[in-house]
């Protein structure tokens, strides 16, 4: 056994951080934190054994900082570094830095994270290995013209690329040859913009395809071994969202070939570390190389609950010079597994980034088939300067049913209050029927939700939610019955009578209580099971025949805000009695407030970007107000034109308080 590091510094932040703190702590290596000035309370700060202050919350003043990262180490003595993913985990140069000081990259060497960096290199090096790539031209392109010339010979529809490109950034599909002078245009600004290169090529765009990858291993020694396939077809803006393993796609020669495939790639380039080959797969099961992340992969987990290994822990293991201790016919493929990105995002809204305190936070209980890869708790800030994943949400089963089951059980039990969050979305994926049976290609959500997702749009379980906020409203008045008159026994009713009021209809709810069984009737559906709710809690479990089911409960006012299945509900529940005079009451009508902008909190205003008469479109800054020492970048949710500016810079605002209005006619 060679002896592995004493120190290790993790140059990244949130989840995977902490992630990575984890695993050295199980070998027995100190670990050092950096952070930056939004991040000095964070958990990777408390998980790790050291931390080292590196300057200001944009990444670009901390996270991004060589020299500072340097100092870092210098100041611990760490004698290795892991770069998680993002930040300066495919940045060659930052390889080269710690190898002039001394420190080892737990990574791979910098020729491979060089040539592999670049689309255009890559996809040469790959051809020569002998792995199959998208049909197309193998140069950066002089101009548009070419582009379109070159789209002739191919055949539309066609992919332009941004060689230097990530994260789905600088990418177009042009479907005719008129749309190719357009499509090469703007992939090559974004390129110039985003990535600082604006060479751009050409390839075919391979239609209803699959993202498949191939997760790959190797030592410095010459052993370089593939840990099977990740799917990752569920995408929005070629952007990954649920990924599993292995892949309900492929054949077992099929793997093996990408598998080889992906092995000959990586020793073409001296690959040393964890890396990942990407493959786009047609319909016919031909697949075709689309590039190679030397880094850990941010859906590594569901690699590691299928075959039984640590990536990370392989991964220092390699950089400190062990030879892998298995051989390719030890990797095992047990089971299946999903991963959900959680991000704090509004569905609703086009999937905006939402920034805010998370005023709850309940992450499912981890087990031998949950684990939840997370670097926030309760209290944590979403803030605008990182990337908004809250948690990596992952399961295990034995079949792909059993881990989708458990994922779903997962996402019901997922408590997050505070910021806007997409757990209604990946539940409705979760329960849709294609992807139940595996039916899955890149365009999956936007052929499924052509118009955007509408969490009003989930089906849910309408009755069972109903139920639940009356069974709630029965414990509670119990427990009060029984507490008011706590030196007497009081014998509980049997039955109830309730009822609840929605849209000037009144239904009657009744209620049977026999021991801790409760049965719900309501018209006449009845629904009877143990329901397991103390007053305060945020969950319920319902027990029933068949089956236990959590919903998730809220209390505001009268008002049973009750989560099911993916869908958010709000009861009010009234005793019987009371129900027969509701008729009589004047019924609220709330104000229509969606032509203003109001203030999300209490805050100091600390810019308007607009002025009256202007129009905006979606997406746009509208103003920034300051809380709690934090930015809030406040944006348009829709086109429109700005009425009124109501507060100005250094107004200190309350809740909703008025910011500005918008013409009406906009609405
Ligand atoms: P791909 O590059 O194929 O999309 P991933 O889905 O693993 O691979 O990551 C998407 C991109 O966004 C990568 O460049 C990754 O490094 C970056 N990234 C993803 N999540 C985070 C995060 N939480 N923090 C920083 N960077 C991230
Ligand atoms: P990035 O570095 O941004 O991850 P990739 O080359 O990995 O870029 O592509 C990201 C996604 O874009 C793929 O997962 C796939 O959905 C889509 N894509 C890329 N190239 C093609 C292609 N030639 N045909 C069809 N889809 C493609
Ligand atoms: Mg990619």
């Amino acid at each position: 056994m060679t002896q592995l590091f004493d120190k290790i510094l993790i140059a990244n932040r949130g989840e995977i951080a902490c992630r990575i703190a984890r695993s050295c702590r199980a070998l027995g290596i100190k670990t050092v934190a950096i952070y930056s000035e939004a991040d000095a309370n964070s958990l990777h700060v408390e998980l790790c054994d050291e931390a080292v202050a590196v300057g200001g919350s944009a990444s670009s003043e901390s996270y991004l900082r060589i020299d500072r990262i340097l100092d870092a180490i210098k100041q611990t003595g760490a004698q290795a570094v892991h770069p998680g993913f993002g930040f300066l985990s495919e940045n060659s140069e930052f390889a080269s830095a710690l190898e002039d000081a001394g420190v080892t990259f737990i990574g791979p060497g910098q020729h491979a994270i060089a040539v592999m960096g670049d689309k255009i290199e890559s996809k040469k090096l790959a051809q020569s290995a002998g792995v199959s790539t998208v049909p197309g031209h193998p140069d950066a392109l002089d101009s548009a013209e070419q582009a379109r010339s070159l789209a002739q010979t191919i055949g539309c529809p066609v992919m332009l690329k941004a060689s230097a490109g990530g994260g789905g950034k600088g990418m177009r599909i042009a479907w005719t040859l008129d749309d190719v002078i357009e499509g090469f245009n703007s992939a090559q600004n974004e390129a110039r913009n985003a990535f600082g290169d604006d060479r751009v090529f050409i390839e075919k765009y391979i239609e209803q395809p699959r993202h498949i990858e191939i997760q790959v291993l190797a030592d410095k020694h010459g052993n370089t071994l593939y840990l099977q396939e990740r799917e990752c077809s569920i995408q929005r803006r070629h952007q990954k969202v649920i990924e599993e393993a292995p892949s309900p796609f492929l054949d077992e020669t099929t793997r093996r070939s990408m598998g080889e495939q992906a092995v000959a790639l990586a020793r073409a380039v001296d690959y040393h570390s964890a890396g990942t080959v990407e493959f786009i797969v047609d319909v016919n099961k031909d697949f075709y190389f689309l590039e190679m992340n030397t880094r850990l992969q941010v859906e590594h987990p569901v690699t590691e609950m299928i075959t039984g290994l640590d990536l990370v822990e392989q991964m220092i293991r390699v950089a400190a010079g062990e030879t892998l201790a298995m051989r390719q016919e030890d990797i095992a493929l047990n089971g299946w597994s999903f991963e959900c990105r959680v991000y704090a995002e509004d569905p609703d809204r086009n999937f905006m980034p939402s920034t805010g305190r998370l005023s709850h936070y309940l992450p499912p209980d981890a087990s031998d088939t949950v684990r939840v890869d997370t670097g926030v708790r309760a209290g944590s800030e979403i803030s605008m300067f990182y990337d908004p994943m809250i948690a990596k949400l992952v399961t295990w089963g034995e079949t792909r049913a059993d881990a989708i089951v458990a994922m779903r059980d997962a996402l019901d039990n997922y408590v997050i209050r505070g910021v806007q969050h997409n757990i209604p979305f990946l539940t409705a994926l979760l329960d849709h029927d294609d992807f139940k049976s595996g039916e899955l290609h890149t365009g999956f959500i936007d052929t499924h939700y052509p118009d955007g997702f509408s969490s009003g749009a989930v089906p849910g379980n309408p009755t069972l939610s109903l139920a639940a906020a009356c069974c709630c409203q029965l414990i509670e008045d119990d427990l009060n019955t029984q507490f008011n008159n706590r030196m007497v026994p009081v014998p509980l009713p049997s039955t109830r009578d309730y009822a609840v009021r929605q849209d000037d209809e009144t239904t009657a709810l009744r209620v049977t209580r026999d021991g801790d069984r409760l049965t719900v009737a309501i018209g006449d559906e009845v629904i009877s099971g143990e329901w397991g709710w103390q007053p305060g809690s945020s969950r319920l479990q319902l027990t029933t025949d068949d089956a236990c089911t959590t919903l998730q409960v809220w209390r505001e006012g009268r008002r049973w805000q009750i989560t099911c299945a993916g869908r958010v509900d709000n009861w009010a529940i009234y005793p019987g009695h009371i129900a027969a005079l509701l008729p009589h009451m004047p019924t609220l009508i709330e104000p229509d407030m969606s032509d203003y902008l109001l203030s999300p909190m209490p805050g100091l205003l600390v810019r308007v970007e607009v002025d009256a008469g202007d129009q905006v479109k979606a997406g746009q800054v509208l103003a920034v107000v300051e809380a709690m020492k934090m930015e809030n970048v406040l944006v348009a949710e829709r086109d429109g034109t700005v009425k009124e500016v109501a507060a100005k810079a250094g107004d200190s605002l309350d809740v909703d308080q008025v910011i500005l209005q918008f013409d009406e006619a906009d609405a």
